[in-house]
């Protein structure tokens, strides 16, 4: 049932092959001439990689390029049906699973609630997804090469081992071991803050920034670092955990059992609480579940003008902008981007965060540093696990 026609073109083609993909893949439709000048290949050899490359349709000349003076130039580009991938994001309440083209065109998709977490159950339901979805899709089952998975928590991406996902309770999952077993395709592993950077690197915001830092606020807080291009994983796979970082010693209990982490504080567990115990002490909202905030509600109220939930999203964006000043003063980045369902409050978060970025950020490492929201949003982590699983096909 495994497709061995993208993985055998994975172990024969040679570097330059691989080269000259990624750098249509990241320009998009471009000329002959301009791959030659971005690889540093001659003009021959790259008219006789390309020409193997259309033969084996894996691109296709696209429409005519704009003309600088003369002929107008044929651009190439990745063929979008050459193969298909799969790609899962799996977070603390939901898996979504989604079946898409090479230029990241979805052509099936379906998110479900997650009500027993156990490792067997996710992936039961992931397998019955997968063949609903890749159903549904129209794409025969032996054209779709590979899948990307994003997961939450800590990930060991070189195995493919979920190590510890406390909103779902898991250690030490083998998830590339099980799905490789159960579908027969090439499978890649990532955690989802990870895998959101690379969406934007490759789809969003930070599309050609080698140095940037993404932040994502949800139901927890994670942070990921791209440093010369390279995902920073750390030695144990564990880097860039900012939510589990002090912000106030005196501060609530996080998840973790220290006091006062900045998930504690600004992630939207930390708004639910806030807002539930505002409510309880008679301030006055459109929201009426005292005991049971949705954060759902409180967005919407926030957008609607609702001046409680304004409020608390404006206070925890103080402690938000805190943790980011931190990080910008290790890293010096040229790019913060904040992704996350947060998102969904950007216009109240954003000027909160330039402020108190502004002051406590160094001058010195806060200078040429933009702080963007990101316009992908959620589909900023789906979009990276295709990013992940076709440098992982394509040997990029
Ligand atoms: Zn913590």
């Amino acid at each position: 049932m495994a497709n061995l026609i993208p993985v055998s073109y994975k172990l024969l083609k040679g570097m330059n092959e691989s080269l000259v993909i990624r750098i249509i893949k990241e320009k998009g439709a471009i000329s002959r001439a301009d791959i030659a000048r971005y690889t540093n290949l001659t003009p021959p050899t790259v008219t006789n990689i390309t020409k193997k490359l259309i033969k084996d349709g894996v691109i296709v000349e696209d429409t005519m390029g704009e003309s600088r003076g003369g002929r107008k130039p044929v651009l190439l580009k990745l063929n979008p049906g050459y193969f298909y991938v799969v790609l899962a994001h799996i977070s603390s309440n939901h898996l979504r699973l989604d079946v898409s083209d090479l230029d990241t065109n979805v052509l099936a998709s379906k998110r479900i609630k997650l009500s027993d977490k156990s490792p067997e159950a996710v992936l039961k339901n992931l397998f019955a997804l997968y063949r609903q979805m890749v159903d549904q899709s129209g794409v025969p089952e032996d054209k779709i090469a590979g899948i990307g998975v994003a997961v939450h928590g800590l990930v060991d991406s070189e195995r493919g081992i979920s190590l510890y996902a406390p909103n779902l309770g898991w250690r030490d999952v083998n998830l590339l071991e099980s799905i490789k077993a159960e579908l027969g395709i090439e499978v890649c592993v990532e955690n989802d803050v990870r895998a959101m950077a690379m969406g934007e690197r490759w789809y969003g915001a930070a599309k050609g920034v080698d140095n940037f830092l993404a932040v994502k606020v949800g139901y927890g807080i994670g942070a990921s670092a791209v440093v010369d291009g390279k995902l920073y994983t750390g030695i144990t796979h564990s880097s860039g955990e900012i939510g589990h970082t002090t912000i106030d010693v005196n501060g609530p209990k996080c998840s973790c059992g220290n006091y006062g982490c900045l998930e504690a504080m600004a992630s939207e567990r930390a708004i639910c609480e806030t807002m539930s115990k505002r409510l309880k002490l008679g301030e006055k909202s459109i929201i009426k579940d005292v005991d049971d905030v949705d954060i759902e509600d409180v967005y919407r109220a926030a957008n609607i003008g609702d001046e409680l939930a304004i409020d608390v999203i404006k206070r925890i964006s103080i402690y938000l902008g805190i943790g980011i000043a931190n990080l910008i003063n290790l890293f010096n980045p040229q790019l913060v981007v904040l992704g996350g369902n947060i998102i969904k409050v950007k216009d109240i978060v954003k000027p909160v965060l330039e402020d108190v970025v502004k002051q406590r950020a160094l001058d010195n490492t806060y200078r040429g540093c933009k702080l963007v929201m990101s316009n992908l949003g959620d589909d900023a982590t789906i979009k990276g696990a295709h990013a992940l699983i076709l440098s992982h096909l394509f040997d990029m």
